[in-house]
This record gives C-alpha cells, sequence and structure tokens, in this order.
C-alpha cells in the first residue's frame, strides 16, 4: 500500500526518531516540526481518516490519547494542543490518521 505512515509501521522507511511502540499504535517525531515539539501518534491499523473510524477502533484511539498524555509528561510540555485534521479541505496531508501533539510556546 502506498501509505508512508504504513511504511513506517513496517520498518519499510525509519521514522525521525521513535518515541513509542506497543501492538496498537506507534509515536515518532513530526519531520517538518511546527512547534518546538511536535510528535505524531499513529494506530498501526491503516485508518485513511476519522470518517472512517468503526466501533472497533476504540481501544485503539484511546491508546492514542494516553500515549499523546504520557508523551507530554515525558517532554515536560506545559500546554499543548492535541489535533487529529480530517479531509483535504481540513489540511489533511497524509491519509492514515494520526494525531498532532504539539507544544505550545513556553
Ligand atoms: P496532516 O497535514 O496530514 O495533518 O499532517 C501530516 C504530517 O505528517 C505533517 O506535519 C508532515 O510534516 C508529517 N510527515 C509527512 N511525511 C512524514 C514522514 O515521512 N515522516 C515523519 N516523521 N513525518 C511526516
Ligand atoms: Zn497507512
Amino acid at each position: 500500500m502506498d501509505c508512508i505512515f504504513c511504511k513506517i509501521i513496517s520498518k519499510e522507511i525509519p521514522p525521525n526518531k521513535l518515541e513509542y511502540e506497543d501492538d496498537l499504535c506507534m509515536a515518532f517525531h513530526d519531520i517538518n516540526p511546527r512547534s518546538k515539539k511536535h510528535i505524531l501518534i499513529i494506530p498501526k491499523k491503516h485508518i485513511p481518516t476519522m470518517k472512517d473510524v468503526i466501533a472497533d477502533d476504540e481501544i485503539t484511539l484511546g491508546r492514542m490519547m494516553m500515549v499523546a498524555s504520557n508523551l507530554a509528561k515525558k517532554h515536560e510540555m506545559n500546554d499543548y494542543r492535541l489535533l487529529i485534521s480530517t479531509g483535504k479541505t481540513a489540511g489533511q496531508e497524509v491519509f492514515h490518521v494520526h494525531l498532532h501533539l504539539m507544544s505550545a510556546p513556553s
């Protein structure tokens, strides 16, 4: 499948600094950071957009939020933003769901 994030999951291409990995998700630094700390948390399952999630994805989505919270603590982010752009006109460029964790300026 021609999906850059699936290729990172399958280790076909290296992540930009791996932060976390388990059976359901993976977290690594954004290649083009828009804040001092900018981490992406992605499901291992290929889900193109939040429009495509199904009930079975609930645990995965919950895990991604927990990972984001834990990584924000680990990186001593004071305040931060969590963002999932959904659809082209909302700015989604990679069509594999990803949660942006972006530190606020401190
Ligand atoms: P979107 O605009 O779809 O919400 O965000 C996609 C994000 O993925 C962008 O912030 C972009 O910098 C990041 N990105 C795209 N390709 C790669 C890649 O190969 N490696 C990493 N680490 N980040 C990527
Ligand atoms: Zn994918």
